[in-house]
């Protein structure tokens, strides 16, 4: 089983609809038939958080680190313009992705384009894919109307979304550790036991690991809960801090 792709950032977001409009509009020629027009402004408020672990001692549990910024856009930065096909526009599976794929072209979310898919989920504003969906639909009604063809060729659709995202950015030690972990043929004959559930050593929910210099095994999910409270090995207290990887130390430096 290839594991994932990991970091030891985990993004929380949580994004809010402010205002839906939608109105008609002039709509310029070159425009194909059925476009919906959407300005979409967005004001983003980014926090960082990072999670630090003490070098250990026995008893002694991670220290956190909390350390806060914002990120407010210039009012010019904030207002994309994009074009939808309301053809596009038929479920909300295929609002919601297209939605998704416009917001990542603010700017002020640029710092989240490698981000997977759940998180740009959650960019999207609830409640925002059902007022698209509604004016795609009259977007379609006038482009298929019994109209004039140059009457129905002018009538364009647009919205105007304002939202709020907020996100939190979470740095956290003890997810770096894991990234230093060997996951490949860690577990022989299947007869071995994780330490520290005593549950069979299995590659099931969330596969196994060994730690860096001693090898011992563990469930990931087990020695992640682990790592949040010492940076040490369970079984046999070996140091793990320097085995952390590098390019995430920075964040002592700063
Ligand atoms: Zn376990
Ligand atoms: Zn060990």
């Amino acid at each position: 089983m290839a594991s994932q792709q990991e970091s030891p950032y985990t993004v929380h977001a949580e994004s809010k609809l402010l205002k839906f409009k939608t109105r008609q509009t002039k709509k310029p020629a070159p425009w194909p038939r059925d476009s919906l027009l959407v300005r979409i402004g967005c004001s983003v408020r980014i926090s960082s958080e990072s999670h630090h672990l003490t070098p250990t001692g026995p008893g002694r549990s991670a220290e956190l680190e909390r350390q806060q910024y914002e990120y407010a856009p210039d009012s010019d930065e904030e207002v994309v313009i994009v074009v939808f096909h309301a053809e596009d526009l038929r479920s909300d599976a295929a609002c919601r992705a297209a939605f998704r794929r416009k917001l990542r072209r603010l700017p002020q979310l640029a710092g989240f384009r490698g981000a997977e898919v759940a998180l740009w989920d959650a960019f999207v504003p609830p409640g925002v894919v059902g007022e698209i969906l509604s004016a795609a639909a009259s977007a379609l009604v006038a482009a298929g109307g019994e109209e004039e063809d140059d009457l129905r060729s002018s009538v364009g659709y647009c919205c105007d979304v304002w939202m709020h995202v907020e996100a939190a950015t979470v740095y956290s030690e003890a997810k770096a550790l894991l990234l230093s972990c060997t996951d490949d043929d860690v577990v022989g004959g299947g007869e071995e036991q994780c330490p520290i559930c005593m549950e069979e050593l299995t590659e099931d929910g969330g596969g196994v690991t060994a730690l860096p210099g001693c090898s011992h095994a563990f469930h990931r999910a087990c020695i992640l809960e682990w790592l949040h409270t010492a940076p040490t090995c369970p079984c046999c207290r070996g140091e793990l801090m320097q085995y952390l990887p590098h390019q995430y130390c920075q964040c002592d430096e700063a």
